[in-house]
């Protein structure tokens, strides 16, 4: 498992799991068939200029098309579900949180139409996965701006591919390796040795929409089903996702729940 920054995509980690979702969202199938297509019309090198993508593809336009016809949103609703499901003993292997937020990035740099409760819980939850720090960056400026991803506009993360990060080094910081290869490894995401930045295991807000999923009818606070004389829980006026028995309940979850309530609360 190798990485040659910081940034999105630029580790193995990265573009496998993107490779993955390529599949899920069957682009390789559609680029078999468009292949297929462009050879039986006499282009003999149809492999080499067709290759669909989740990140950079051939032709971004013919993708994005893919994925606004409900693709996207299928993919979207399946990460959420891993995501919000109780927590797996190999998720610091593939961190579901970490998959729901690079599914994300890919469609904000396809230009893909973005369901806008898929915006607001990324913004919630773009910190829980065990992103590196300049992915991180990279997230939050392309969700809360300035110059910040702009609905159905391709948006460009500026992260430099191997080959670029390569080139842009300065001499003296290129360690050839036995092999006469430049050495580009730095700490990737995930794995055993991630970047120390905690994953959605560790994760207050992942373990409180958790939480919040897997009991919707019951009192943050204490669980209780009804108020005590019987009437149906009160409802957190901000967010209408989470119910209380009592104020005493809200008010001593608030530390808890403040965190995905509002996402401009912080
Ligand atoms: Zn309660
Ligand atoms: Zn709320």
């Amino acid at each position: 498992m190798g990485a040659w920054g910081h940034d999105l995509f630029q580790s193995d980690h990265d573009l496998d799991m993107v490779s993955e979702m390529t599949h899920d969202a069957g682009l390789y199938k559609l680029e078999e068939e468009a292949i297929a297509k462009a050879k039986a019309a006499g282009e003999s090198d149809a492999e080499k200029q067709i290759y669909y993508n989740l990140y950079g593809p051939s032709h971004p336009d013919v993708v994005r098309h893919h994925l606004d016809s409900g693709v996207l949103v299928d993919l979207i609703e399946k990460k959420k579900a891993k995501m919000l499901a109780p927590p797996n003993r190999l998720d610091f292997l593939r961190d579901p949180c970490y998959e729901y937020v690079l599914l994300g990035a890919c469609a904000m740099g396809l230009g893909c139409t973005l369901p806008s409760d898929y915006l607001n819980m990324l913004k919630k939850v773009y910190t829980e996965g065990g992103l590196m720090s300049g992915a991180l960056m990279q997230m939050r400026k392309a969700l809360f701006g300035p110059d910040g991803f702009t609905n159905g506009v391709p948006y460009d993360f500026e992260s430099k591919d191997l080959i670029e990060t390569a080139n842009s080094m300065h001499d003296e910081d290129r360690q050839p390796g036995a092999s006469g290869f430049v050495s580009l490894n730095v700490i990737g995401p995930g794995g055993f040795f991630n970047t120390g930045m905690g994953d959605s295991s560790t994760s207050t807000i992942i373990k409180e929409l958790r939480a919040q999923h897997a009991k919707p009818d019951a009192c943050g606070g204490c669980g209780v089903k009804a108020q005590q004389s019987g009437a149906a829980l009160l409802q957190c006026a901000k967010c209408k996702n989470r119910r209380y028995c009592s104020s005493t309940c809200q008010k001593k979850h608030w530390k808890v729940h403040k965190r995905v309530c509002d996402p401009t609360l912080y």
